[in-house]
């Protein structure tokens, strides 16, 4: 069983890294490297090319994912010395660490660590979802992820402690350390679990016995996971359990709404004042037109209208979609959360960047 999986606590490494191996090659043999993305586009960096940046986010704000502070606690010492070994790695290119502007401990020691090192800048944000989102702040520090100018390596905590694991104790990063979580979860849990682990085996141990959909990341920004996935794969931040909707709502659009939430004031639950909704797989009435509410634009902390990027998708009209900014959209989810014509906006345009992308790869007849 994988209930009740202590966080482990590894041994202290033994110094600083002095080997003639360089250290992107010795992160890449160790598997430490499956924890750095490129923080202007997410996607995973070229490993002989050379950062302009590196940024830490010790946030982890989507709903059910395993938090910054949780891998934090206890090993502040071990975080400063994967920021060192970073710094060197990237060529002492400049360090973003993005904290949570709360008083704390712990915030207060890592505070500290700007005081100790002149190439450390400290980001504070406000402690809510989608801050301390690698490509928003990417984009906020003025990075360009368009044209491939730009590349920024991006990490949690728990990918500088495997750069530190790795470099100074040659330790293999195997493993990741996961939330298991959500409403479907009998005893919601951290856990370290190795890549590849049986999917089945987990929604078998976790869940509350009902049947469950499995969400590969948190609540807002994660992804269903694929029929024919079956092991943990080494991306994961966690995995969410959400119950099953087994009942159709028939004609769910004609009733009154008393007994659902929405973002804006769309049903006559604005009445009752807040109440504890059931969070389910039901998307609760079928997909209606965009009524050009504006919620989406909103709730979007990229500053863009997703119902008019959605439109031109939709149509096929990229141009127009990346003038308005297709590709800013950092892939958090809020549009589709409060969209009342529950349109998936999020999977849409991440959808039209692969095409994009596909198709002005070498290699593709663009004939
Ligand atoms: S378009 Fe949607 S998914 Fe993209 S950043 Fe805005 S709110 Fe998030
Ligand atoms: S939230 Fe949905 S319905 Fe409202 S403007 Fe955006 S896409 Fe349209």
């Amino acid at each position: 069983t994988i209930e009740n999986v202590k966080i482990a606590r590894p041994e202290a490494g033994s110094g600083s890294y002095h080997t003639r191996e360089e250290p992107t090659a010795a992160l890449l043999r160790l598997g430490a490297w499956q924890f750095f993305s490129d923080a202007c586009t997410g996607k995973l960096p070229d490993p002989s090319g050379k950062p302009k940046a590196v940024i830490i986010s010790a946030l982890r704000l989507d709903p059910f994912v395993v938090r910054g502070d949780v891998q934090l606690q206890g090993r502040v010492s071990e975080f400063a010395r994967g920021l060192e070994l970073l710094h060197s790695s990237a060529g002492d290119q400049p360090v973003y660490l993005i904290i949570p502007s709360i008083r704390s401990d712990l915030a207060g020691q890592v505070r500290g660590l700007a005081d100790k090192y002149s190439w450390l800048t400290l980001v504070e944000v406000k402690l809510k979802y989608p801050f301390g989102n690698l490509q928003l702040a990417a984009q906020n520090l003025g990075f360009d992820r368009l044209h491939g100018k730009d590349m920024v390596w991006g990490l949690g905590v728990e990918g500088v402690m495997a750069v530190d694991g790795a470099l100074t104790s040659s330790r293999s990063c195997a493993s990741r350390t996961i939330s298991i979580g959500g409403p479907g979860a009998k005893n919601p849990a951290h856990a370290i679990i190795p890549v590849g682990y049986p999917l089945t085996m987990i929604a078998e141990s976790c869940s509350a016995g009902t049947p469950v959909r499995m969400v590969n990341g948190g609540a807002l920004a994660g992804r269903s996971v694929p029929a024919d996935q079956q092991g943990l794969d080494s991306e994961c931040l966690g995995i969410t359990l959400i119950p099953e909707n087994t009942e159709r709502e028939v004609l769910a659009f004609a009733h009154l709404g008393f007994g659902k939430h929405a973002f804006t004031n769309t049903f006559f639950s604005v009445l009752r004042g807040r109440f504890r909704e059931r969070y389910t797989t039901a998307v609760r009435g079928e997909h209606r037109p965009c009524v050009a509410c504006s919620s989406c634009e909103r709730a979007c902390p990229a500053g863009i209208m997703p119902f008019l990027v959605h439109r031109y998708v939709d149509k096929q009209r990229i141009e127009e979609a990346e003038r308005f900014g297709l590709w800013k959209c950092i892939e958090c989810g809020l549009c589709s959360h409060v969209c009342l014509a529950k349109r998936n906006m999020s999977s849409a345009f991440c959808e039209a960047r692969e095409n994009i992308e596909a198709a002005s790869s070498p290699g593709v007849n663009q004939s």
